[in-house]
């Protein structure tokens, strides 16, 4: 209910809310337009809420729509895991039917190339989706503050390097604390924790980001970051920061500047 509001709230103060609302995406061939976190998606396609080794959760969100790399991404990713003999995995948000931005929740998942993929499933056979709206998920990390160890284990790590392994991966984003553990256990082959960035947050879900597509011309990419493996400066820089307190809803609403889009991104959303 408390959503409701905010969003209803969010609707009338702001232009950028009728993207939240609009439940059907835009004809018209799939094409990314803008960058993540300002951006729409022309042509949408929708994530299949079951499939081999995935699972899609929070439906009532209708937020599974995406450009086909990334849904083909997911399923390919959850083929891989199941065959490590893994949990099916849960799939978050993907994007909205026209991409857009949504004041609450995220900054990106706009142009069809984000995604949120969970760490953790709850135990048991499959639930009809209706009943995957609010499971409870566990953090893999303590407050912000340190790993649990109690959670993280070897399938995370067997997780996080087959998706940075992944063709069309740009990066990846998983808290501080995660990518700390990634860099002191990592023996062997290091080049995949390249894709591993920091963010805030990301402690219970991870979150891939892919490139734009071929034939994508609308699409901006994301510049590019050192070609090491973040493990060194980079990561120093992210742990002497303090802990990550996230606002509630009402007040990111309340702050909330919706991003400038470009010109396309009318036509997107005023399509029938
Ligand atoms: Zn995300």
């Amino acid at each position: 209910m408390k959503r409701v509001i905010v969003s209803l709230l969010a609707a009338f103060l702001c232009c950028g809310a009728d993207w939240t609302t609009v439940k059907t995406p835009s004809p018209g061939p799939t094409q990314s337009i803008g960058f993540y976190s300002a951006g729409c998606l022309q042509g949408a396609q929708a994530l299949p809420l079951d499939g081999p080794g995935y699972e899609a959760i929070r439906i009532s969100r209708n937020r599974y729509w995406g450009q086909p790399m990334t849904l083909q991404f997911i399923q390919t990713l959850s083929e891989k895991v199941h065959a490590q003999g893994q949990a099916p995995l849960y799939i978050g948000d993907v994007g909205q039917p026209r991409g857009g931005p949504s004041p609450i929740g995220h900054a990106s998942h706009q142009n069809g190339l984000d995604a949120d993929i969970w760490y953790e499933r709850q135990p048991g056979p499959r639930r009809p989706p209706a009943e995957r709206e609010n499971p409870r998920l566990r953090s893999l990390v303590i407050e912000d503050q340190t790993l649990d160890d109690q959670v993280f284990n070897a399938q995370h790590v067997a997780l996080i390097k087959t998706t940075a392994e992944m063709p069309h991966l740009d990066r990846m984003f998983v808290n501080r604390w995660i990518k700390a553990r990634l860099c002191q256990i990592t023996t062997g082959d290091r080049s995949w924790l390249h894709k591993v960035v920091p963010w805030y947050g990301h402690d219970d879900h991870f979150h891939i980001r892919l490139y734009c597509p071929p034939g994508n011309p609308q699409c901006k990419p994301q510049a590019d970051y050192p070609h090491d493996d973040g493990c060194g400066a980079a990561l120093d820089w992210w742990l002497k920061q303090p802990p990550t307190i996230f606002p509630p809803d009402e007040e990111l609403a309340k702050n909330y500047k919706p991003p400038k889009l470009p010109p396309a991104c009318q036509t997107v959303l005023n399509a029938p």
